[in-house]
């Protein structure tokens, strides 16, 4: 059995944290892998550009299987991929404090309306628990069709995931702070007790 760590956020971190990576634990490279994507730090999803590192036998055979799967990448993705991590390499940074600020808002609105949240220390998402008398379907039900704001239902992703949901900050600014004030509005009125 191996480990392979999907490290896809490893660069979006809030308050000066920074995410530990797998391959800091003494024996890691024995055991497994890390995956790092250039899709969120970078704004480069959907261009498929990241790397595998750790274990020399694991990326190898991956290798080989990517090999026979698929043929190299579009040359101009490469070479942006490069400049990207030796000209922009403080770019995560900057995408850090925009989603740091998305974070501040969320927060506030979900406190507003009574629900307990910690502020997550990185990535691009909220995930916190719904409140009493929800699952995550009817939470999500409830937000949608009050707020008109769709927030992903934490049993999509897993029998783990029920009684939680996750909100996006992957989304513009201003349709954020407005989804954001439709939660305050049509949700502050006892909802939660109900
Ligand atoms: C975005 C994401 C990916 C996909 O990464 P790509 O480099 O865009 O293929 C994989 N895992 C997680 C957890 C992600 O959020």
């Amino acid at each position: 059995m191996i480990v392979v760590h999907d490290n896809s956020y490893s660069e979006i971190c809030f308050d000066g944290y920074r995410a530990p990576s797998l391959l800091e634990t003494p024996g890691a490279k024995e055991v497994g892998v890390e995956i790092l994507s250039l899709s969120k730090g970078w704004n480069m999803t959907g261009w498929r550009t990241g790397l595998m590192a750790g274990n020399a036998d694991v990326v190898e055979r991956y290798r080989h299987l990517k090999t026979n799967l698929d043929s190299g990448m579009f040359d101009a993705l490469q070479r942006a991929t490069a400049v990207a991590l030796l000209d922009a390499a403080d770019f995560p940074r900057e995408m850090s404090s925009v989603y740091e600020r998305r974070r501040d808002l969320v927060v506030e609105a979900l406190r507003a309306i009574g629900l307990a949240v910690e502020p997550p220390r990185a990535t691009p998402y909220i995930w916190t628990r719904v409140p009493a008398g929800y699952t995550s379907g009817s939470f999500a039900e409830t937000v949608l069709e009050r707020a008109y704001v769709v927030v992903s239902p934490g049993s999509a992703y897993g029998p783990s995931g029920e009684g939680f949901f996750r909100i996006s900050l992957t989304v513009a600014d201003d349709r954020l702070e407005e989804a954001v004030r439709r939660i305050e509005t049509s949700l502050q009125s006892g909802i939660l007790s109900r």
